[in-house]
């Protein structure tokens, strides 16, 4: 679709905040800093110490780049803290409680209060209108609901914008696809690893994705994916796919998305401050640089979180976007360090692998990389029926020609292991690509 027969590049929900100047911007975040930090410094005693031992007080942060000289906020601090040790608020001023779905170890608790709740949805309705979802749109949030923020954001936000969501949640593949006919869903929001999974089903089912269903757009989150997998579903169900970026810690699903350029995710940073760093040194990055994003909340009132280190991979992207936002933007995460693994002293993501993948022909929804020791890695991934069942010769150059891309994507020779679609187990929350098998 482009940009300018469909009209949607130039949708806004709130035009001035998301065109401000950025100096004006950059004042406006200065001074909802300096609140943040009097809060935090007034009501939690863990950053109070933390104060104290860099002995500061909020004060002492006279400008943005002041900010580097206050510690990081970890992963460990929140488990430390569990649950209610980061609280900035009295206790009846908070009215929900997420925790996140733990893909990397105990949950931790995030707590909103009622404008953190409106903000938040305020900040998926920008990202839905940008992209053109809106009144008379028909919203089929596939994500699970409960207590990850995902589905629940999404919808509040949705709502805001005046569309009817249908809370779908992910999973019953048939019946999801029942819903889709009957009520004539235009937008749907899921995983990549689970759309993959209903482009599958679809296909099965002999859906005629241009007759039979009306939709128009797809936001696809939560997990890291690749450009070929957004090509891969934007092909097989007919969608515009819109990447959106976000996690608990930072009140779930709205913190960065992508507008209709679909050319790296605009960060809202009137609402979150945005540093890069380097995870090694801590130090921060300049633009147009990768490392390890960093984002202090800015308005947020029950749990604020100060240079909390997200460990998600990404750089900002420096050139301004044609939309007119002036929010950067960062690019695709290129991957999450807890998900790095090392093979033969190579450090590897699994969306390397992914992309290759993703790029070849007959290849089927599902994948999964299985570690047996240092040097080994396998790849296992499921193909097309029709190739499965169909001629040896087929199959052999199939194999020979994925091992050869990933070699020469990453380095190292892996195993490939061709399979019958259905073979690996289906993702209907995040998807584990890495299977560890090595024991030490
Ligand atoms: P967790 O997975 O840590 O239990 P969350 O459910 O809050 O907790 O997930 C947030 C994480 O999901 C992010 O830190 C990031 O690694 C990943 N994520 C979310 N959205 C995207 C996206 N669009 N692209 C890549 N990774 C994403
Ligand atoms: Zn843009």
């Amino acid at each position: 679709m482009s940009k300018s027969d469909s009209g949607i590049s130039n949708l806004f929900w709130q035009q001035q905040e998301e065109t401000v100047e950025r100096p004006f911007l950059e004042a406006c975040q200065l001074h909802y800093l300096r609140q943040t930090l009097r809060r935090v410094y007034d009501n939690v005693p863990f950053y109070r110490e933390r104060f104290d031992k860099a002995g500061l007080v909020p004060d002492d942060i006279r400008n943005l780049r002041d900010l580097q000289k206050l510690p990081f906020t970890t992963n460990n601090d929140l488990r430390e803290t569990y649950p209610r040790g980061l609280v900035a608020v009295p206790g009846d001023e908070i009215m929900r409680l997420h925790t996140s779905s733990g893909t990397t170890g105990k949950p931790k608790a995030i707590f909103f209060s009622r404008q953190d709740i409106d903000n938040s949805a305020n900040l998926i309705a920008r990202a839905l209108t940008m992209t053109g979802t809106g009144r008379g749109d028909i919203v089929q949030n596939m994500m699970t609901y409960g207590l990850f923020t995902g589905a629940l954001i999404m919808h509040y936000g949705a709502e805001k914008v005046g569309a009817l969501v249908i809370p779908a949640g992910p999973g019953n593949t048939d019946r999801q696809i029942a819903l889709m006919q009957d009520f004539g869903t235009t937008a749907i929001h899921l995983t990549p690893s689970y759309a993959l999974y209903v482009a599958g089903v679809l296909h099965e089912r002999g859906v005629d994705i241009g007759k039979d269903l009306n939709l128009r757009r797809a936001y696809m989150g939560a997990e890291p994916y690749t450009e070929e997998t957004r090509r891969k579903i934007e092909y097989s169900l007919g969608v515009d796919v819109f990447n959106c970026y976000g996690l608990t810690e930072m009140n779930g699903p709205g913190v960065a998305f992508e507008c209709a350029y679909k050319n790296g995710l605009h960060l809202w940073e009137d609402y979150f401050l945005l540093e890069i760093i380097n995870p090694e040194t801590g130090e921060v990055v300049p633009d147009g640089e990768k490392g390890e994003m960093v984002l202090t909340t800015l308005r947020r009132e029950a749990m604020p979180l100060i240079r909390y280190r997200t460990r998600d991979i990404t750089m900002v992207i420096p050139e301004p976007c044609a939309c007119g936002r002036t929010h950067r933007r960062i690019s695709r995460m290129l991957g999450r360090s807890d998900d790095m693994f090392i093979a033969r002293g190579v450090n590897i993501f699994p969306q390397q692998i992914e992309q290759v993948l993703m790029s070849v022909k007959g290849v089927a929804q599902n994948y999964q990389i299985v570690l047996e020791s240092l040097d080994d890695i396998t790849v296992r991934v499921e193909i097309s029926k029709d190739l499965f069942d169909g001629n040896i010769d087929h199959l052999i150059s199939l194999r020979k020609e994925i091992t050869d891309k990933i070699r020469a994507a990453i380095i190292v020779k892996p195993a490939v292991e061709l399979l019958e679609p259905g073979a690996l187990p289906i993702s209907e929350g995040k998807a584990k690509r890495v299977i560890d098998n090595r024991t030490m």
